[in-house]
């Protein structure tokens, strides 16, 4: 029979930190933080495993649960000293949720579970303190009424009418009532006034009385925090991280110790760095005479941890290091130890009572971009990780953010901040401001930039936050939900700016005397937590001498090339900045759009319009010269390293003027009348132009045209040449599916080479884009020296999916799990996937060192960049900003792939 609980404690612990699948990440740090001998109260985890079976048996317990739940529950009371619904000694648990990653704030708690008329005089009893008993039950009731007999029930009420804002507004007006404001000046005669108020009010509105009995709220507690994991923003969350629905969460059971039985208890949440900015300080808030909830929930300003982390909202309140200087020295000391244990920053929760400290958790903190880089480079050069493993701590992802905009600091100068706030997440946005998480996924995608403003920090907006480029909330800390995720996505981010006086419903803000409504510009800086009014100046980060250093690292550890997309000389510079070891493709094309285009484009046109032969040469003979040009430019840009020129590609007719004075022009200039033109406009016309006359068919059709490529590719290079320069041209034939094709062309690549006799090699590659092409790969690498997979197109014809009209449906194949993910953005690896490994293995069993390359807008992708790695790869090409993160992305592939002696955590050392 399956084992499903799993108890720790100090002694008889039975996981540890390796088993995160199956204990989620809280049991497992939970239970090493046992065996490392720090102050854990005792408890049990119930695991994923039963997660997924409670799902299976459609929503029940399996039968050996409950005998189990009680032989560990009997290890807890040994362990504590207690019992659970013991009228004299009785002990209280919380139930948590923890999955195998962790998703801050998007599953279920209940605390103080246990807590009845049986339990509440004996609790009172020993603590002595009525009024803290009060308290533990008016939030159990409340969390309770909340999570396991509304949202676990499948109970959604309209905005604002859940049981828990009902319970919340009776609490409101008895406060109102008694002329306070803090929670904290209650009396037990208020707490116990609300305590019966909320049953009758459970009563009325869900119909069912609060549960009495200790073990009735333990089966409650557990079942929900289950059922939490496919709550909505549980499942939002889960979606946007890529986190599979199938891993379950697991529950964890622990004996409550209460940082609310006073004002010698208090409560706290700190990171062993700062996850905003990654420097070396022990950064993180507490309350006295709190629930953690109260904490990260915004409610009260919690106080600072120590002195040197004090900010502007905090400076004026007591830190623990002053207020209790014995209890922070020993939490420091568990700060040093988890961090010399585990090698990475902790995210801890912890507990005083009495003055005595308790660890609630531990786990690797999340962190913004800039935090994990400096992070990564300190402890690298603290000797508390080697190398690939700082390489392995920044995600490539996360890379794009120290690559993305600042707010232009000229700009700022001449500006007056409007509010401000803590800076929660770094990075500067500007964007229209939207009260609703829901507005804000309406206009993102509408395209519009957006800056979700919220009152508080409230998980339930994980989808507006995701949309937004920005958060600014009035209220909440740093460790608060909504910083927590946002410096996990690398968001902009400034919470508790307490100035801000937002009305959802009237959809406006005030902010001292300035008004803004739904759709104004803000702009924050979430480096220093300032708020500006209207549009500011946004510029690129610059340069970072950390970040060179890190890449200096990285691309020790990458073996696969990487190369960029460019078509430009000015592009092609920006790459080469990035470290881009080449260009993979050079859509020669794209010299017939935008600024400076006309020349080329007339002759373009020209040629496409003519009737004869002969005019069509003359045309032909028109465009060389523009082509060889730009050819040339970025050839010189790129000195050294091989650029992939490919040759002329679009359909035909995307070039044919379309407007009246285009079709004038045009006839004037091929001497005939604007009918004709039109006539010759029309003809170009195609039913299905991505699979029409384009790619190597225009060249088949007009080898004119190609001739006129490939030698301004020779003599482009032959120039440089003699100017003392290096020139790397490399031939690509694009939309092939035949290696006759290849055969045609490659006749007028071989006279063309001979008569310029440039003096230098240029290799003559295709592309593979059309699923003919893999399954025919060995052929086409008879005459193709190298392959670049065009998955851009690979993708739309293996799919059969048009690549310019997925927006119509990929929504719901998403949302309906029938794709994982858009595989525009990330190679398909179990479809597509199949067809480029085939390719790779078919051309190499041709020409055993056929080079081959990715240029589709996947190869910047790191899941894909990895596949490219796997399937042998030797460069992956991707636009100029994505360079560095495919380098990342490509060294972390390497380093994945070395057979290892442990998992390179803590537990290899066991
Ligand atoms: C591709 O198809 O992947 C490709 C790079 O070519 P294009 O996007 O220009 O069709
Ligand atoms: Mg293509």
């Amino acid at each position: 029979m399956a084992k499903f609980v799993y108890f720790f404690g100090p002694k008889g612990t039975e996981g540890d930190a390796s088993r995160k699948n199956l204990l989620g990440g809280k049991g497992a740090n939970l239970a090493e933080m046992c065996l490392m001998g720090l102050p854990v109260p005792s408890g049990f985890t119930i695991s994923t495993e039963c997660c997924t079976e409670y799902f299976k048996l459609g929503g029940k317990f399996p039968a050996s649960l409950k005998a189990e739940i009680a032989d560990a529950l009997k290890k807890t009371e040994a362990a504590m000293g207690m019992k659970y619904g013991d009228p004299a000694n009785p002990l209280l648990v919380s139930s948590r949720s923890g999955a195998r990653s962790s998703m801050p704030g998007m599953m279920e708690t209940v605390l103080n579970v246990g807590l009845c008329t049986a339990t509440i005089p004996g609790l009172v009893k020993k603590s002595g303190n009525e009024r803290f008993v009060y308290d533990a039950y008016r939030r159990l009731i409340t969390m309770y009424s909340d999570v396991v007999m509304e949202k676990a029930e499948g109970i959604e009420p309209a905005e604002g009418q859940g049981i828990r804002v009902q319970l919340e507004k009776i609490m409101h007006e008895r406060k109102k009532a008694k002329g306070i404001t803090e929670d904290t000046d209650l009396t037990v005669e208020d707490l116990k006034y609300l305590c019966d108020e909320y049953k009758k009010k459970i009563k009325q509105v869900l119909g069912r009385a609060f549960p009495d009995d200790a073990m009735e709220q333990l089966d409650g507690a557990i079942g929900a925090v289950f059922k939490s994991w496919n709550g909505r923003r549980a499942i939002s969350y889960r979606r946007i991280e890529g986190i599979p629905d199938e891993w379950g969460t697991a529950v964890n059971v622990q004996s409550m110790v209460f940082g609310n039985m006073g004002d010698q208890s208090a409560t706290g949440v700190a990171f062993s760095r700062n996850p905003a900015t990654g420097e070396n300080k022990f950064y993180g808030e507490w309350l006295v005479n709190a629930q953690g909830e109260d904490v990260v929930a915004g409610i009260r300003t919690p106080n600072p941890l120590n002195e040197q982390t004090k900010n502007d909202q905090n400076r004026h309140l007591p830190s623990l290091e002053t207020d209790w200087p014995a209890l922070y020295k020993e939490l420091d000391g568990i700060r040093v130890k988890l961090e010399q244990h585990y090698h990475d920053m902790q995210d801890i929760e912890f507990t005083i009572q009495d003055k005595r400290l308790y660890m609630l958790q531990c786990r690797n903190g999340k962190r913004t971009g800039t935090a994990a880089l400096n992070m990564a480079m300190d402890m690298l050069a603290e000797k508390l990780i080697d190398e690939e493993t700082a390489v392995t701590r920044v995600g490539a992802s996360q890379l794009d953010e120290l690559l993305h905009p600042l707010v232009d600091p000229a700009a700022e100068k001449k500006a007056e901040p409007v509010a401000k706030g803590l800076p929660a997440g770094p990075g500067g946005a500007c964007g229209q401001i939207a009260f609703t998480s829901q507005k804000a996924v309406e206009w993102a995608a509408a395209k519009k930039t957006v800056i979700l403003v919220r009152e508080e920090t409230n998980p339930e907006d994980v989808e507006g936050m995701r949309a937004a480029e920005g958060i600014l909330t009035a209220r909440g800390g740093m460790t608060s939900h909504a910083a927590l995720v946002a410096r996990g996505w690398g968001k902009c981010c400034i919470v508790g700016a307490g100035e801000i006086k937002i009305d959802v419903h009237a959809g406006t803000m005030r902010v001292g005397k300035h008004a803004f409504k739904e759709g104004d510009y803000l702009t924050l800086n979430g480096t220093r937590g300032l708020v500006y009014e209207g549009r500011l100046n946004m510029i690129d980060a610059t340069e970072n001498p950390r970040f060179q250093q890190f890449m200096t690292i990285v691309d020790k550890y990458r073996t696969m090339g990487v190369r960029t997309n460019a078509d430009t000389p000015a592009d092609a510079t920006v790459a080469r900045g990035f470290g881009a070891e080449g260009i993979g493709l050079f859509r020669t094309e794209h010299m017939f759009y935008g600024e400076g285009s006309e020349k080329a484009l007339f002759q373009l046109r020209k040629m496409i319009l003519s009737s004869t032969d002969a005019e069509r040469q003359t045309a032909i003979d028109g465009l060389a010269p523009f082509v060889k040009k730009d050819i040339k430019a970025t050839l010189e840009a790129m000195d050294g390293l091989p650029v992939t020129v490919r040759l002329l590609d679009p359909p035909l007719h995307e070039f044919a003027p379309g407007t009246a004075e285009g079709q004038k022009e045009m006839a004037k200039a091929l001497n005939t009348t604007v009918e004709e033109i039109q006539k010759r406009v029309e003809s170009l016309h195609e039913v299905n132009p991505m699979m029409g006359h384009r790619g190597v068919r225009l060249g088949i059709t007009y080898p004119s045209l190609t001739e006129m490529q490939i030698r301004a590719i020779f003599e482009a290079a032959k120039e440089l040449k003699a100017a003392g320069k290096n020139p790397k041209p490399e031939i690509m034939v694009p939309v092939t599916c035949a290696v006759n094709e290849l055969d045609v062309t490659k006749k007028i690549y071989d006279r063309v080479k001979a008569e310029v006799a440039a003096g230098v090699e240029v290799p003559y590659g295709t592309m593979i884009e059309i699923p003919r092409a893999c399954l025919l790969a060995d052929k086409m690498a008879k005459t193709a020296e190298f392959f670049s997979f065009g998955t851009n197109d690979l993708t739309q014809m293996g799919f059969g999916f048009s690549r310019d009209d997925i927006g119509g449906f990929l929504n719901e194949y998403i949302s309906q799990k029938i794709l994982a993910a858009d595989p525009f953005q990330t190679i398909d690896q179990e479809g597509i996937g199949q067809l480029i490994r085939m390719a790779v293995e078919k051309g190499r069993a041709t020409r055993g060192n056929l080079k081959i390359g990715i240029c589709g807008e996947q190869g910047g992708d790191p899941a894909s960049v990895e596949f490219c790695f796997a399937s042998g790869l030797n460069y992956v090409s991707c636009s100029p900003y994505r360079v560095p993160i495919a380098r990342l992305a490509a060294a972390q592939a390497a380093i994945k792939a070395k057979p290892k002696d442990g998992c390179g955590c803590c537990c290899s050392k066991k």
